[in-house]
């Protein structure tokens, strides 16, 4: 899932791009996509774009008129941007793509994982869902009232100091690995991410927040803001002047996520994993939790109790939201 550092590159990439531009057409292509009736999402077409925003791990996008489009591209959503360089070759080459069969077939698997298309005067922005879970969100919202219903109410890391970090964090006696990836609790971590501040801050992923001692806090904090700049630079040096066209949640410069069973590029132990509902989280056993390799099952029973049913659940949940999960309690 794009995670902030994925989402602030999205969004860079997008203002060098659509920033003051007029959008002239939008097409949705998929029936689960947009999830708001009112106002209709055509009301956008013939409105500059004025501002982008990021909130959570949502790519907010505000046109005139004080209309927002709020994406949330969840787990296999992908944005990609094709520019019209002289604008009518650009339309009739697209048409060129089906004359061999291959490049028939690919272009049809794209076009069935197109969920929608924005076209610009410069050029056109699609979104993508890989797999067949349609799980991508697209709501138009008026207004920061809109916008604040969307708000899941995470604690941006950026924009805090430790004092309330701390009082955010152990406001419930979760796992580390839950509270960070809370999205009530803290913006725009997810699972990857979560890994690599875990692992940078040598923590257990299931230690308890409500354990923690204030040095292990201080600890936490500063890493998650160090790991959280450090792959926005790297993303941003590795995206250059292009559109990121390789956002994964699985990368070789990562420490632990994703390494399972893969040497430890501090101490080279072997990096475990414990997993729980449809998920893993990867840690290595020297660094963070003492040289003790916990049994799986044990962890994953830990983890699971603490997880709500689906990762659907949770980054759904909106602060406050009325018939599902409240608030983490004071
Ligand atoms: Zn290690």
């Amino acid at each position: 899932m794009p995670e902030l550092p994925d989402i602030v590159i999205y969004i860079e990439a997008l203002e060098q791009r659509v920033l003051d531009q007029t959008l002239e057409r939008v097409q949705i292509t998929s029936p689960f996509l947009l999830r708001t009736a009112a106002p209709p999402i055509t009301t956008l077409e013939g409105r500059k774009i004025v501002e982008l925003r990021r909130l959570g791990k949502r790519i907010c996008i505000s046109f005139e008129g004080d209309l927002w489009l709020v994406l949330h591209l969840m787990i296999a959503g992908r944005l990609h941007w094709k520019e019209f360089l002289v604008r009518t070759t650009s339309v009739r080459g697209r048409d060129r793509i089906g004359t061999g069969s291959a490049a028939r077939s690919n272009a049809t698997r794209v076009a069935k994982n197109r969920l929608a298309i924005f076209d610009f005067p410069s050029g056109s922005l699609s979104l993508t869902e890989a797999g067949t879970q349609r799980r991508a969100s697209l709501h138009v919202v008026q207004g920061s009232d809109g916008l604040q219903r969307l708000d899941p109410g995470g604690l941006e890391v950026f924009e805090t100091d430790l004092e309330n970090f701390a009082k955010v964090l152990s406001s419930a006696n979760h796992t580390l690995k839950r509270a960070l990836t809370d999205p009530r609790l803290f913006s725009g971590i997810g699972n990857a991410y979560s890994d690599e501040i875990l692992f940078g801050a040598r923590l257990s992923p299931i230690a308890l927040t409500q354990k923690l001692t204030s040095e292990q806090i201080k600890r936490l904090f500063d890493t998650t803001r160090t790991t959280l700049t450090r792959w926005m630079d790297l993303l941003r040096a590795e995206a250059g002047n292009g559109f990121p066209e390789k956002v994964t949640a699985f990368r070789p410069e990562m420490a632990v996520h994703g390494r399972y069973q893969k040497p430890c590029s501090r101490c080279g132990a072997k990096i475990q994993r414990i997993r729980y509902a449809s998920n893993e989280t990867n840690y290595c056993p020297n660094c963070q939790t003492s040289g003790k390799l916990l049994a799986d099952r044990a962890l994953s029973r830990l983890l699971r109790s603490d997880w709500p049913r689906s990762i659907d659940e949770l980054e759904g949940i909106r602060s406050g939201e009325p018939g599902k999960e409240g608030p983490p309690k004071e």
